[in-house]
């Protein structure tokens, strides 16, 4: 320990101690997740806000590790951003993110509209071959290209958004959905939408949350609705809980939402009964 952290370690230093070595026991546990068969999706459903009709759902990460136990995807994947294990565990959600859907889409259970979203990282969009990836996956599915939507964050292109602009656009053209989440959190988000091929603008659940207690934050959403519709897109809201917020949503024309008041993420199984 150098000497000037000597004062702080002494105070802190149990505690300090303890998360280094927790983070790195996350790391080591990490390159066990995909090879041990450690990750799940779970699916949240997707609602159309004006007939209450299931019209998607989201794939969302869920890691049991065998070392370390349980560990929330808000933890784990920045971690593995970090580490670059992000890029196997992207293409497992992937793979079987399409797997499951093919499942029901043969099965003939899904409504003609029915997409499903993948979660898919900065680092897996700034990777070369992201776009023959999913290109390929859904050649081979036999799916509607439009049956599969890829969920990415503004992050993904703040570091190249000329590249980010090709990749989403060759998505675009191939017939997958864009959606752009947490939208609102991230810098200048209005200026992407003119330069960016995108379908959808999701709403982060933060703005969700203040519905009927603040003001701003609902002009805010109300304007995120109407610029979204003037350039095509369609809106989900996530995070609706509350009658009342979807209530205020429906009123502003916001088209698709999820959340806890429709339901939690649920397993594959449970999933495919409510279908
Ligand atoms: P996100 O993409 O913004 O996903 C929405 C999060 O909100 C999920 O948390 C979901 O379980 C939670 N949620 C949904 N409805 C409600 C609600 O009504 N109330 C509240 N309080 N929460 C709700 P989760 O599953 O813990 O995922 C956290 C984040 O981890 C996701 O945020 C996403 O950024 C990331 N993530 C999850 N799965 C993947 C994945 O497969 N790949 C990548 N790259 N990221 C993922
Ligand atoms: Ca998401
Ligand atoms: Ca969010
Ligand atoms: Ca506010």
């Amino acid at each position: 320990i150098p000497a000037r952290f000597a004062g702080v370690v002494g105070r802190y230093g149990p505690g300090l101690d303890e998360a280094l070595v927790r983070r790195r026991q996350l790391r080591q546990a990490l390159k066990q997740a995909v090879p041990g068969g450690e990750l799940a999706l779970v699916f949240q459903p997707k609602i159309d806000l004006a007939s209450r009709r299931l019209i998607g759902a989201e794939a969302l990460l869920r890691w049991h590790s065998a070392s370390v136990g349980a560990v929330r995807p808000d933890l784990f994947i920045p971690l593995a951003e970090e580490t670059g294990d992000i890029l196997a565990i992207g293409d497992w959600v992937l793979d079987e993110g399409i797997r499951h859907l093919r499942g029901w889409h043969d099965a003939g259970r899904l409504a003609d509209d029915f997409a499903l979203a993948l979660n898919v990282s900065s680092r897996q969009l700034q990777h070369d071959g992201f776009v023959e990836g999913v290109l390929r996956r859904v050649a081979e599915s036999g799916l509607p290209p439009a049956r599969i939507k890829i969920e990415v964050t503004e992050s993904g292109f703040i570091h190249d958004l000329k590249e980010a602009q090709a990749r989403l656009g060759a998505l675009r053209a191939a017939g997958v959905g864009v959606s752009i989440d947490d939208f609102g959190t991230g810098y200048s988000s209005l200026s992407y939408l003119k330069s960016l091929p995108v379908s959808e603008l999701k709403i982060d659940r933060s703005f969700v949350r203040e519905i009927g207690h603040d003001a701003d934050d609902q002009k805010l959403v109300e304007t995120i609705i109407v610029i979204a519709h003037l350039f095509g897109c369609s809106v989900v809201a996530e995070g609706i809980e509350t009658e009342a917020q979807l209530e205020v949503l429906r009123r502003l024309g916001c088209d698709e939402g999820q959340g806890y008041l429709f339901s939690p993420p649920v397993s594959v199984d449970e999933f495919a009964r409510m279908l």
